[in-house]
């Protein structure tokens, strides 16, 4: 039984591991994520202290459809990233990335040394909006083995930043002089990750570029990784952004690297990304499950749930479920499993 003793954000925070334990594999939230590539995505948190006006994790203080963020036990998370390691394999890149902020993690250099210290990992990667980051942490950050940071900066202009970032604090000139020490004092290689807002920050990509080059992101990997804003359902959608169909954003990208002689259009195979099997699906989409109810779900009308009489080795989110109380028995079927994230409805 769930007992969250802490709030944060309004909401309360499961710490799974601690109040609660909950199979690491199956939900978009939290725990471990495998799309059958050598990656394997890492989310030891859930929370974020910006309210980016485009977040299409609908994140923060003033996230309008999440009613749980979650926290993992770091023992926990790395006993199952090594299950996983194990079966995919020697060449992994284990990506911390979130749906928050993974700095916010009171644990993240310790992770970044767990992970890296796993024999199938070669590579640590982290994706960050950064506002946290100190010179002192990045240190931390590299003697733990963190080998790219993904810096997600959308304007070099400070009133721009704070409004697309949806946060008074932030200091997006804070976040550039850490960038610059990253590059010139550690071996983290930096790639700077903005994302095009048609409409509101077009004339900052190039600057954003520009800068970039000057202090030399991109040792090892690709400099630049230009986000093209999507649309989902529960994200935030700013006013103003003008709709960029893939076509026209790739021939913007190819315009701005004649311009600057830089890579922008980058492809899996340009981060060492390849296929790799998939760990085993658990259920079937149309399945009917037997299941026990055991934890919040991340966004409203959701709760997590575990299966009964079986494995019991993925978690389950129940959706159109606000009406049912934690431990209860109930059957659902699954509508839907892709990459073994599993969402399922009550059946009546
Ligand atoms: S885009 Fe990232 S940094 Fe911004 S609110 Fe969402 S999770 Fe937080």
């Amino acid at each position: 039984m769930v007992e969250a003793h802490l709030r944060v954000q309004g909401r309360p925070l499961v710490r799974i591991g601690c109040d609660v334990d909950v199979p690491l594999i199956g939900a978009i939230a939290f725990g471990l994520i495998d799309r059958g590539t050598n990656v394997i995505q890492v989310r030891p948190i859930s929370l974020c202290v910006l309210n980016c006006i485009f977040c299409s994790t609908d994140a923060g203080p003033k996230s309008r459809y999440r009613q749980a963020e979650y926290i993992i036990d770091l023992d926990l998370l790395v006993e199952w990233f090594k299950e996983i390691a194990k079966f995919k394999g020697d060449g992994i890149e284990a990506h911390i990335d979130t749906v928050g902020d993974p700095l916010l993690y009171n644990k993240i250099v310790d992770l970044v040394h767990e992970l890296k210290n796993i024999r199938e990992v070669k590579v640590v990667s982290m994706q960050s909006h950064a506002p946290t980051l100190t010179e002192k942490l990045a240190d931390k950050l590299d003697a733990a083995g963190l080998d790219r940071l993904n810096l997600s900066i959308d304007s070099l202009d400070p009133n721009l930043a704070k409004y697309l970032q949806g946060t008074e604090w932030y200091n997006a000139k804070r976040v550039m002089e850490v960038a610059e020490y990253i590059v010139k004092n550690t071996r983290i290689d930096l790639l700077l990750a903005p994302i095009l807002l048609p409409g509101l920050n077009d004339h900052e990509i190039p600057k954003i570029i520009e800068w970039g080059l000057k202090i030399g992101v991109g040792k090892k990997w690709p400099p630049f990784g230009i986000q093209k804003f999507i649309r989902h359902k529960y994200g935030r959608k700013p006013k103003g952004v003008r709709d960029m169909s893939w076509r026209e954003f790739y021939n913007y990208l190819r315009q701005l690297e004649k311009k600057y002689n830089v890579k922008l259009v980058c492809t899996p195979r340009d981060f060492g990304i390849h296929y790799k099997p998939i760990i085993p699906y658990r259920f079937k989409v149309n399945e009917r499950v037997r299941v026990k109810t055991i934890a919040p779900g991340w966004l409203k009308g959701e709760v997590l749930a575990i299966p009964l009489g079986r494995v019991c080795d993925r978690v389950i989110t129940v959706v159109n479920a606000s009406n049912i109380p934690l431990e209860s028995k109930i059957t659902v079927r699954i509508i839907a499993n892709k990459h073994n994230i599993y969402l399922a409805e009550p059946i009546a």
